[in-house]
C-alpha cells in the first residue's frame, strides 16, 4: 500500500524540483514503505526525479529496511563509528540542482549536513507537496482507518462500562492503552485522554490520580495506529449515568454542532464549511466563546495533519481525505464536553468510519 513514488515524482516535477531528501518518518514511510523512529540517527530517504531511490540507513535498521521497502530502493548504510555524512553525500550525488527539504521537520543541524553533503545544491521547502499527496487517501488506506476505527469503537466503549466512581483516570487511562493493543492497535496515536469532573474542560490535561465520582462528567479522547494509519475518537460518559440539566443541555448543543458539521463534510466544499456549520451551532446557543480549537483535522498516517478545519482554512476538500469532526464546549472549573467521529469525504456526502454508542452507559437524552 506504501510505495507512492509515481505520485511523488510527478509533485517534484510540478513543483520545479529535481529530488527529494525526506527525513519525517512519516514522508519517509509514504513513499517507499519504511517506516522507522530514528531516535538520534539520521535516516533519510532521497527521492530524484527519474532512477533508483537512495535510503541513508543506520546499520542497526538495514535489516529492517531491506525487508520494509516496497519498491527499488538503494540502501547506504551508515555504522556509528562513522556518521551519516558520507551515506549522505553518496545519496544526494547527481540529483540536481534544487533539492526539495522538510523545513518543518528537518532540524538545523541535518540542514547543515545536507548543505555541507551538496554543495551546489539549493535546497526548498517540500512540506507542501507532501503534504498535499497524503491528504487524499487511496481506498486501501481509507481501509486501515475503517480498522483503526474500529478498535477505538470497542475501547471507548469499554472505558465507559468501568467509569465507576472511585477509579482514577490513570487507571482508566491505563485500561484504554492496554486495551487499544490488545484489540490488535499497532500503537497508541498519544496517551488516552482520560479526565473527569472540571478537569474535562483541559483539552490537552494529562490523566492522574483524580478519582471519578458520582455525576461527574468523563471525557475519553483516544487513538490508535493499525497498518501506520491512525483512528481518533472521544465520546462523553456521566459517572453513574444520571446527567444534571446542565450537563444534559451542554452534551445537546455540542452533539448537534457534531452533527451538523459531519453534514457538512463533502467534496468540493471549503474546509472552513465544516468549521463553519459545527461553530454556528454552538454560537447559537450561546457558547461561542466556550467552543476554544478548529473543529477537526485530517488523519492518516499522522493523528494530526491535513487538511485542518479551522474557521479559516479555504482549501477545498476532496473525495478521499479523511477528517474528524469533534466540536467542544469548556467552560472553567464546571468540566467540557467534545464528541469526535472519523469522516470519510465523498462526493456525495460524508462517511462516517467511527460508531461508538453517544452518550454511554446511560443515554443523555439524544438519540445516537
Ligand atoms: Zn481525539
Ligand atoms: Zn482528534
Amino acid at each position: 500500500m506504501n510505495d507512492h513514488t509515481s505520485p511523488v515524482r510527478a509533485a517534484i516535477e510540478e513543483a520545479q524540483l529535481d529530488a527529494l531528501l525526506l527525513a519525517a518518518p512519516s514522508n519517509l514511510g509514504y513513499v517507499c514503505g519504511f517506516f522507522a523512529n530514528p531516535h538520534e540517527r539520521l535516516i533519510a530517504l532521497v527521492v530524484p526525479l527519474a532512477g533508483t531511490l537512495r535510503l541513508v540507513c543506520p546499520s542497526l535498521e538495514e535489516e529492517a529496511a531491506r525487508t520494509a521497502v516496497a519498491g527499488d530502493v538503494e540502501l547506504l548504510v551508515w555504522r556509528d563509528e562513522d556518521g551519516p555524512d558520507d551515506a549522505l553525500r553518496r545519496a544526494l550525488a547527481g540529483t540536481g540542482a534544487t533539492i526539495g527539504i522538510e523545513k518543518q521537520y528537518l532540524s538545523v543541524a541535518n540542514a547543515e549536513r545536507a548543505a555541507a553533503a551538496a554543495p551546489s545544491a539549493r535546497f526548498d521547502a517540500c512540506d507542501d507537496v507532501l503534504v498535499r499527496l497524503r491528504a487524499v487517501k487511496s481506498e486501501d488506506e481509507i481501509a486501515a482507518v475503517r480498522r483503526a476505527a474500529v478498535i477505538v469503537d470497542r475501547v471507548v466503549e469499554h472505558v465507559g462500562a468501568l467509569a465507576e466512581p472511585g477509579v482514577t483516570e490513570a487507571e482508566l487511562s491505563a485500561e484504554a492503552s492496554q486495551q487499544l493493543r490488545a484489540e490488535g492497535g499497532e500503537s497508541l496515536a498519544f496517551e488516552p485522554l482520560v479526565l473527569t469532573g472540571p478537569r474535562s474542560a483541559l483539552p490537552h490535561g494529562h490523566p492522574g490520580a483524580t478519582r471519578l465520582a458520582e455525576g461527574d462528567l468523563l471525557i475519553c479522547d483516544i487513538g490508535v495506529f493499525v497498518d501506520h494509519y491512525a483512528a481518533d475518537i472521544t465520546r462523553m460518559f456521566v459517572v453513574g449515568g444520571s446527567p444534571d440539566e446542565r450537563q444534559r443541555e451542554i452534551f445537546e448543543v455540542v452533539h448537534r454542532a457534531e452533527r451538523a458539521g459531519i453534514e457538512a463534510v463533502r467534496a468540493g466544499v471549503a474546509a472552513h464549511a465544516v468549521d463553519d456549520a459545527a461553530r454556528s451551532v454552538i454560537a447559537e446557543a450561546g457558547y461561542g466563546p466556550s467552543f476554544i480549537h478548529r473543529t477537526g483535522h485530517g488523519l492518516g498516517l499522522e493523528v494530526h495533519e491535513a487538511p485542518y478545519l479551522t474557521a479559516t482554512n479555504e482549501e477545498p476538500l476532496e473525495a478521499g481525505m479523511v477528517v474528524t469532526v469533534e466540536p467542544g464546549i469548556y467552560i472553567e472549573g464546571w468540566g467540557g464536553v467534545r464528541i469526535e467521529d472519523d469522516v470519510v469525504v465523498g462526493e456525495d456526502g460524508p462517511e462516517v468510519l467511527t460508531s461508538a454508542a453517544i452518550g454511554l452507559p446511560a443515554p443523555l437524552g439524544v438519540d445516537a
